[in-house]
Order: C-alpha cells, then structure tokens, then sequence
C-alpha cells in the first residue's frame, strides 16, 4: 500500500523507533505517547483493520500476542501489566488504516477507555 504510513515505517521510508522486529512483524514507539510506555506492534502485511482480517491472518494475529508478551518483558511492564488495544473504524478514533495493536503501560489505565 502505497500511501499508507505504516507500510512506509515497514520499509524505511519513514524512521521510527524499533522495539521489536522479525519477518512478519514490526514493533515501534508510538510518536505520540499517551502511557511511559505506548509501543505501536504491526504486521508487515498490510491488512486495514479488523474488518478486513481473515482466515489465511489467524496465525499471524496469534504470533502479534506472542510478540505483546516478549516486548512487555523486555520493556519490565510483565509484572505491573499493560494494555495491548485495536482501534476499528472511525468510532473507535482508528487514524492509520494499517492493522495495529497498541500496547500502553508504565501508568495505571482508566478503563473503560472514553
Ligand atoms: P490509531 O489512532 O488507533 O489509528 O493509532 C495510530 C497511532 O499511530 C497513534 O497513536 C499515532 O500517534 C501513531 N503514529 C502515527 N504516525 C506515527 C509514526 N510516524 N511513528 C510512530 N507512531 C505513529
Ligand atoms: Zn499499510
């Protein structure tokens, strides 16, 4: 996808800030944090949201989780916790259409989240 930014990070036409990356996933800090700790954790795939995810994405959505759990130790937010979120569609405030699961720690989170 051309003009989308996270496809753009994946590629390194834009820099960003890597916290974890393999063959299939790409993690980074988010530009704009709202917790110490607000890491952005992408497939190098581009999928647009949840709403276009399916069956062929199972494996690789699943591995994302593997990757949530590696980068909170690494970070040392296992123990106190964190949130791993997926914005879908303009109600839930989604910006990039790139699939992305952000992870927030480092503070104590309200929820629900407003
Ligand atoms: P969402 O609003 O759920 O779609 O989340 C998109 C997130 O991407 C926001 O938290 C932005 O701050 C973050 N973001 C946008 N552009 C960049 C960038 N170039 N590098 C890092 N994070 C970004
Ligand atoms: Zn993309």
């Amino acid at each position: 996808m051309e003009d989308c930014i996270f496809c753009k990070i994946v590629n390194g036409e834009i820099p960003s800030e890597k916290v974890y990356e393999d063959d299939k996933v790409l993690a980074f800090k988010d530009i704009n944090p709202e917790a110490p700790v607000h890491v952005v954790i992408i497939p190098k795939k581009h999928i647009s949201s949840i709403n276009e995810v399916t069956a062929e994405d199972e494996l690789l959505l699943g591995h994302i989780f593997t990757v949530a759990k590696e980068i909170a130790a690494k970070l040392g937010v296992s123990e106190n916790g964190y949130r791993v979120v997926s914005n879908c569609g303009k109600d839930a405030g989604q910006t990039v259409p790139h699939i992305h699961f952000h992870m927030l720690a480092g503070r104590v989170l309200g929820w629900p989240p407003c």
